[in-house]
């Protein structure tokens, strides 16, 4: 072996010998960080090293954003009917209470719910009724619709059937068969909230009133309300049943004593626990009956 090969030889067993002993450490490239390779959890907002190079170095080959790809509005969406919001009260813990018009016809409909606070399926129902006759400007020709989405505020947000002085508002009317106890009251009206509605009544002169509870599951009246019941039974599965006046209630006092036809649409206990879309589904139609009333649901 001459001396040049020999100094190859040694130089190639020094190399294996470092290699099998641990000394050489390959270059670690780092590694592309991809979407599927991170929690979705702790995923922040699409990043650099996220896009495939191609996308990078290729713009027109990126696809088009989210609101480029989403449908023209409908004409008939330019059409929408109007409706105001205002602030008409606040409650006992100082939370406004906010009314929802619609149209500006004479023929009026007053709807009011949650005025229960631990009864609150009516509220997300009253919205979804107040989205579709937006949208529907035809129903509301010599039309108005009135809807007080919350009627107790504080109650809704303690999920109590009282208000935030442990009243029942639904007995603190002024009405001829009213009680005075500490459920009810001191004086009629004495609540804050109470007051909003008998205001409304006194604003709007409202033609018919439907009034959101739970979990009877029937449709009530009281005053002249039997044809307005019967109409709104014949869109929806629930019975008609008479409860009976309650002392200080808005039924007593709206229906008995002003003369105002006035629907208790009881809804189900379980309810609460439904979509505003499946709430809608179910009883969409015996509202569109009560504000269409006499003519009936197209
Ligand atoms: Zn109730």
């Amino acid at each position: 072996m001459s001396k040049k090969n020999s100094v190859v030889l040694h130089i190639c067993i020094i190399s294996i010998i470092f290699v099998l002993t641990g000394c050489y450490e390959p270059v670690a490239f780092p590694k592309l960080v991809t979407s599927s390779s991170i929690p979705s959890r702790t995923l922040p907002s699409r990043t650099l090293t996220s896009i495939p190079l191609s996308s990078r170095t290729q713009p027109s080959r990126i696809a088009p954003s989210i609101s480029s790809l989403q449908p023209k509005p409908k004409p008939s969406t330019f059409f929408l009917v109007p409706g105001q919001y205002r602030i008409v009260g606040t409650s006992v813990r100082r939370l406004p209470i906010l009314s929802f018009v619609l149209g500006r016809g004479q023929d009026v409909t007053f709807i009011l719910a949650t005025i229960h606070g631990n009864e609150s399926a009516g509220t997300p129902l009253v919205r979804q009724l107040g989205k579709y006759l937006q949208k529907q400007p035809h129903l509301m020709e010599g039309r108005r619709v009135v809807i007080l989405a919350v009627a107790n505020p504080d109650g809704m947000a303690h999920r109590s059937r009282l208000n935030a002085n442990g009243v029942d508002i639904n007995r603190n009317f002024p009405s001829s068969n009213r009680v005075n106890n500490r459920q009810s009251g001191a004086t009629p009206l004495s609540e804050p909230e109470a007051r909003v509605i008998k205001q409304l009544i006194d604003q709007y002169s409202p033609d018919r009133i439907v009034s959101i509870h739970q979990p009877f599951s029937c449709i009530d009246y009281d005053g002249p309300g039997t044809t307005l019941a019967v109409r709104m039974t014949q869109y929806c599965d629930l019975p008609i049943k008479k409860l009976g006046p309650r002392p200080g209630s808005l039924g007593s006092y709206a229906g008995v004593d002003l003369g105002i036809p006035i629907i208790t649409l009881e809804m189900r206990q379980n309810d609460s626990k439904l979509s505003s879309n499946i709430l809608w589904e179910r009883y969409g139609k015996a509202l569109l009956a009560a504000v269409l009333y006499p003519e009936r649901v197209p």
